[in-house]
């Protein structure tokens, strides 16, 4: 779809919105959105937050009449009040196409059987999962979550050759194949993982035990669940389907629209949704739109990998980086363990990073340093200071690891 088209859906949709759902009344209330109808003009809109859909709990976004809602899920709420959200049977419908897509581009046909492993409720997952899956014809084991002496029993017996996970257990599948010596008794070719950020080092383990190609799927509760974005076969992004969503990404501190290629944080509108439409949704992922068009083909744009959280920015020399990506350095270069630190400072008013690392037994201490200064200069575009630690140097915590320790003034 044209950008022309695609705004003026939108722009329908925020007319709709505006007059129909409680949340946006309040929101959109003095702007004039009848006369809207650029992109600039989209973007003067204020974005949509989590705290929004949570402030409008249970149903204050609704914007269809009670009996066209035919379900509801509800996003996995870390704390506080939880969000919900409505889905007419025709939001349920058109979910159901972007993931039998999704199935699609990953390869997967009639013949396949798919577990399904992801938790099935309130939370979107599986049931999306089992829906895209069912509208392509493909047979669906919907195990669930948990269980694993049962999923692999079921993985083996029923001959599964899909298997849809959150990569985190994933892995916990390949090593339990591993350990039981059961790599000869599965007949998995393909994995469709999402809904976390995961790195080559779990990837390379994953592919190490089973040998499958994986898919990275992507989505959100909030706007339908997984299964708005998955890579093809070229893996070099994640079409997302431009028919169904406008993907923005914005600067996460200052809110401006970034161009293409650039990195920063999601933020989604969907102008398809009846019941619960949002408008500029701030995801809180980062990532950024790939450039260009992919040697698949397909005419879907594409979202590079989830690279973290925007909530983990942090600003350094005008830059934008977050500690996924400096451990992403990390991993590629030979001789370093998996723990480092971050420590910023701005002792002479300017901007220093010093980037801490463990050297694994063996290795050459100013090789590391210099491989990690480089690393640093390509890959975050930045001049940093590198630390190379012993083993063990750093501090442990049980709780989660401090990574960054800000000491700028
Ligand atoms: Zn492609």
């Amino acid at each position: 779809m044209n950008e022309l088209t695609i705004m003026s859906r939108c722009f329908d949709q925020v007319r709709r919105v505006a007059k129909l759902s409680p949340m946006y009344q309040k929101k959109f209330a003095g702007i004039p959105v009848e006369t809207m109808m650029t992109k600039e003009d989209f973007e003067t809109l204020p974005f949509t937050t989590k705290q929004d859909l949570r402030d409008a709990y249970p149903m204050g976004m609704q914007c269809v009449p009670n009996d066209k809602i035919v379900r509801v899920h509800s996003s996995s709420g870390t704390t506080g009040t939880p969000v919900i959200i409505p889905y007419s049977a025709q939001d349920l419908e058109d979910w159901a196409v972007m993931f039998e897509r999704c199935y699609q581009f990953a390869g997967v046909t009639p013949d396949d059987r798919v577990q399904i492993t992801p938790g099935f409720g309130l939370w979107t997952a599986g049931l999306g999962f089992q829906a895209g899956a069912e509208r392509l014809g493909a047979m669906v084991i919907p195990t669930g979550a948990g269980n694993t002496d049962r999923q692999l029993q079921l993985m083996r017996d029923l001959k599964a050759t899909v298997l849809t996970s959150t990569s985190s257990y994933a892995l916990v599948i390949a090593e339990e194949v591993d350990k039981r010596g059961m790599k000869d008794q599965i007949c998995l070719k393909r994995g469709i993982f999402g809904s976390e950020r995961w790195g080559d080092k779990i990837r390379e383990r994953i592919y190490e035990t089973l040998g499958i190609e994986f898919f990275d799927i992507y989505g959100l509760t909030e706007i339908y669940g997984p299964g708005i974005a998955i890579d093809c076969s070229y893996h070099t992004g994640m079409h997302y389907f431009n028919d169904y969503l406008y993907c923005e990404i914005i600067d996460p501190e200052t809110g401006k629209v970034l161009p293409d290629g650039e990195q920063g944080e999601i933020v989604i509108t969907t102008f398809r949704k009846e019941a619960a439409p949002l408008i500029r949704y701030r995801t809180r992922d980062i990532s950024r739109i790939v450039p260009g068009e992919c040697p698949c083909g397909s005419r879907f744009p594409r979202l590079d990998r989830i690279v973290g959280r925007s909530d983990d920015m942090i600003k350094v020399k005008g830059t934008n980086i977050y500690p996924s990506q400096v451990e992403e350095i990390l991993k590629n270069i030979e001789g370093f363990s998996s723990e480092y630190r971050i420590i910023l400072e701005n002792k002479d008013l300017r901007d220093r990073m010093i980037v801490q690392a463990e050297m694994k037994e063996g290795y050459d201490a100013d090789a590391l340093a210099e491989a990690l200064l480089r690393g640093c200069k390509s890959g975050l575009g930045i001049r940093v200071v590198p630390e190379v630690m012993k083993l063990g140097e750093l501090p442990r915590s049980e709780k989660k690891t401090q990574r960054v320790i800000d000491k700028r003034y």
